[in-house]
């Protein structure tokens, strides 16, 4: 699942993109709020923290924008300021909740579980399946043939990844810049180097192999044909 923080302050920021990072979410971060605005109405997220003080556009705007543009995802704001008339305001707005600064990355991490919960739809499936393989997006859980995989947080995102994008060959800078946030130009040895543990944990001792290397082009999960 991906998620988007908008806030300014940036030691917050990047502590509540490392913390999501490590409970296995994908994390972008917008340092102000005109950036924020248009990852928020380009890219797709399954979620959006929201700081309200931000120095450009405030966080009042881009949420009334985003509601105006159709976009319903789960928002969960940010305030400084615990005052009544902010939070009511907020959810005016159509915020979904909201924490008041300070508050516990633990209970930031609940908030969001909970929101992302609440979205799940059929429509917006949370569990992602390939043969008898299921990543299950909420519980943050593995089973292959219903044995439960430990995977660390960077191979569950790698794995989810190849799922949603099942059947196309992903190349190693995709891959790179989604799952570690890097460019091509670094070292793209890491990938590989997690594709075998994550094969090791999910293909060694299962049939059918999912994951396949195409040589010089990337990695591509898919269940192959019976015929
Ligand atoms: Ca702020």
């Amino acid at each position: 699942m991906k998620l988007l923080i908008i806030e300014d302050e940036s030691k917050i920021g990047e502590y509540l993109k490392q913390g999501l990072a490590e409970a296995g979410f994908m994390v972008d971060l917008a340092q102000n709020g005109l950036d924020g605005h248009h990852q928020a109405m380009t890219e797709s997220y399954d979620l959006i923290i929201l700081d309200i003080m931000l120095p450009d556009i405030n966080g009042w705007t881009i949420l009334k924008s985003l509601r105006e543009a159709g976009h319903n995802l789960p928002v969960l704001f940010l305030t400084a300021r615990d005052t009544v008339d902010d939070r009511v305001r907020g959810l005016e707005l159509g915020a979904d909740d909201y924490l008041v600064k300070p508050f516990a990355f633990s209970e930031l991490l609940a908030r969001v579980r909970t929101l992302l919960r609440r979205g799940a739809s059929p429509a917006n499936e949370t569990t992602l399946r390939a043969a008898d393989l299921e990543l299950d997006l909420l519980k943050r859980r593995v089973t292959r043939a219903g044995q439960r995989i430990q995977l660390t947080a960077k191979e569950f995102a790698l794995l989810e990844l190849l799922l949603r994008r099942r059947g196309e060959v992903l190349p190693r800078s995709l891959i790179a810049s989604q799952v570690w946030d890097m460019n091509f130009d670094s070292n793209t040895n890491v990938i590989d180097v997690a594709i075998r543990r994550l094969r090791a944990k999910i293909d060694e001792n299962f049939e059918p192999r999912l994951i396949h290397t195409l040589r010089g082009m990337g990695y591509m999960l898919d269940v192959p044909d019976d015929g």
